[in-house]
């Protein structure tokens, strides 16, 4: 397994334009999982900023997705001849990010990565993506991006978080793992796409939060499965099956219903729709699903309101979460008691916390 080490406190600016740090970003609303769960008792958060933008914060540690601050009436180019108009806006903007130690990014597409976030993110901070869009990263020359990861489907790495090298045993870690994606159905469109490369590949992701005491030992405390822009194809079907007996606590569906060249001549749709949005719910049969990247751009042409109806008419209302820009999800990252910090020594520091 591939392994990366962060260290939280030599993180650095997020942008070349950055001049401080900027604090977390305030939420509108915060939810929480389960929904009767105190606040307090969660030690996770995931805020979201847009299209498939999200900040995850879990032990020090943030990871920002899918990077897009564009604006409304902003344009994002698509592909040959395929373009797309944002409309909304970002919860927050570019210069307003906090501190950010790595980046997910599931695949080279503008309204994952776009011209702004790619000429002012530091050089140097990690990103972790396909095999496609780390020779795009680091072929810009002087501009290249000098700590790009890449994971083919099913591939893992391991990224140790560097901490105050305290009393734990077992120190925080999260495993990230390249989960199967289509953008393209598959079919003669998909053959002439690999020749044309008009819509680059694309990864899902397994990401793992939980304790590990030594290179190869890991134990999972909070399973999220992010799926990328993919249709739902039959290889999605090996992921329940890799992780059988594997719960799975969270999901983050990119729907939408993205349809190429665009709403004027609907042709083509490459992100899943209300209905295969509630299939991948059902294969994937996570404890609950938090919907993005369904409203951002013109070419989306499966509204969310769609998918609520379609989640409400299959039964599944109660296994869904969602978030409004600007709303933040917290949870609880599991932590077992060998993990060095039992339940009653976290109790103890959580009463000398609040005694302060
Ligand atoms: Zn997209």
């Amino acid at each position: 397994m591939k392994h990366l080490t962060i260290d939280p406190s030599t993180s650095g600016l997020p942008t070349k334009d950055h001049v401080a740090t900027k604090p977390f970003p305030e939420a509108k609303t915060t939810k929480v999982h389960p929904s009767n769960a105190k606040e307090e008792d969660t030690n996770a958060t995931l805020y979201f900023i847009g299209t498939a933008t999200t900040i995850l914060e879990w032990e020090g540690i943030r990871i920002l997705t899918d990077p897009n601050f564009l604006h409304a009436g902003d344009h994002v180019h698509l592909g040959p001849g395929v373009s797309g108009t944002r409309q909304t806006n970002p919860a927050i903007d570019l210069e307003e990010l906090p501190r950010i130690d790595a980046v997910l990014l599931s695949h080279y597409h503008e309204d994952h990565f776009d011209r702004l976030v790619e000429d002012k993110l530091r050089r140097e901070l990690p990103i972790i993506t396909t095999p496609h869009a780390k020779s795009c990263l680091e072929g810009k020359g002087k501009e290249s991006f000098t700590a790009v990861h890449a994971l083919d489907f099913f591939e893992s790495l391991q990224v140790d978080v560097k901490d105050d090298g305290g009393v734990k045993q077992k120190k925080p870690s999260i495993k990230i793992t390249g989960m199967p994606g289509k953008h393209v159905p598959p079919g003669p469109l998909s053959i002439a796409n690999d020749i044309l490369k008009a819509v680059p590949p694309t990864n899902g992701w397994m990401i793992e939060l939980g304790y590990a005491d030594g290179p190869e030992q890991f134990e999972d405390g909070y399973r999220i499965y992010i799926s990328g822009d993919t249709l739902m194809v039959d290889e999605l079907k090996e992921i329940p099956e890799r992780y059988k007996g594997q719960n799975i606590d969270l999901m983050l569906i990119h729907l939408g219903g993205t349809t190429i060249p665009g709403p004027s001549m609907p042709l083509l749709m490459v992100t899943m729709d209300a209905k295969q949005g509630v299939q991948l719910m059902q294969l994937i049969n996570p404890d609950l699903t938090i919907p993005i990247h369904y409203d951002d751009y013109d070419v989306f042409m499966s509204p969310l309101s769609d998918f609520k109806k379609a989640v409400l008419e299959a039964g599944l209302s109660d296994k869904v979460v969602y978030l409004d820009r600007k709303d933040q999800f917290k949870f609880n990252v599991r932590q077992s008691s060998g993990s060095g910090m039992g339940s009653e020594s976290l109790l103890a520091e959580k009463l000398a916390t609040q005694a302060v």
